[in-house]
């Protein structure tokens, strides 16, 4: 049995967070593969500058190192983009490994909102990652009561404050986005044009 980390989000675009994310991951969670799945259409965002499926799918295979799979699964299927959708389809092409679905803090504290998401947890060990200094919005007081008859991983990221929100409004200005941004996803945005209004 293989363990998969899948790690979805609108990645609109994906930052310096979204890496150190996976890197920490890597180091704190034993994981054989780690799967990046951008949304094409997020079930709980209104986005009114969301960048075409295709570039952030493109950014993300900048942004994300080597290990990572960025997978164009939910982009291709179109539509509204649900986690217990996603999860079925990869349960039924890896039916003996283990899912490990990476979520920050502010995502478990909303889990129950999420469509299905007692099917997810069948699905799939949830790792949570803490957003904030000494882990506090991972303790035990803070877990939601749905997970408390599903095992819930932990890992403690040291945070790092920055958003896809954030970065869009610095590029809007045409400020600078250095240490938010991996270069290589600045030049892609400059080139395409993206989130200029
Ligand atoms: P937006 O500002 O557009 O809402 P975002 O920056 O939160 O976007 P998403 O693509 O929605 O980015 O995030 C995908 C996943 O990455 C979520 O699970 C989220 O909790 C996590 N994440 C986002 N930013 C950070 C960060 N700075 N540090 C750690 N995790 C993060």
């Amino acid at each position: 049995m293989k363990r998969i980390g899948v790690f979805g989000g609108t990645f609109n675009p994906p930052h310096i967070g979204h890496s150190r994310l996976v890197e920490h991951i890597r180091q704190t969670v034993s994981l054989d593969r780690l799967l990046v799945i951008p949304t094409f259409l997020p079930p709980h965002k209104a986005s009114t500058d969301l960048a075409s499926g295709e570039d952030r799918l493109a950014m993300c295979r900048l942004a994300f190192p080597d290990w990572c799979e960025v997978s164009d699964y939910e982009i291709r299927r179109g539509g509204k983009s649900y986690t217990v959708d996603t999860l079925t389809a990869l349960k039924e092409e890896y039916p003996q490994d283990e899912l490990v679905l990476l979520i920050g803090s502010d995502m478990m504290q909303t889990f129950d909102q999420w469509y299905r998401c007692e099917d997810i947890l069948k699905l799939c060990t949830v790792c949570v990652t803490s957003r904030c200094e000494d882990g506090a919005d991972i303790a035990a007081e803070k877990t939601p009561e749905i997970f408390q008859t599903h095992p819930l991983l932990r890992s403690a990221l040291p945070p790092f404050e920055v958003s896809s929100t954030q970065v869009r409004a610095l590029i809007r200005q045409g400020l600078p986005t250095d240490g938010l941004l991996l270069p290589a996803v600045r030049a892609y945005i400059e080139e395409r044009g993206l989130y200029r209004d």
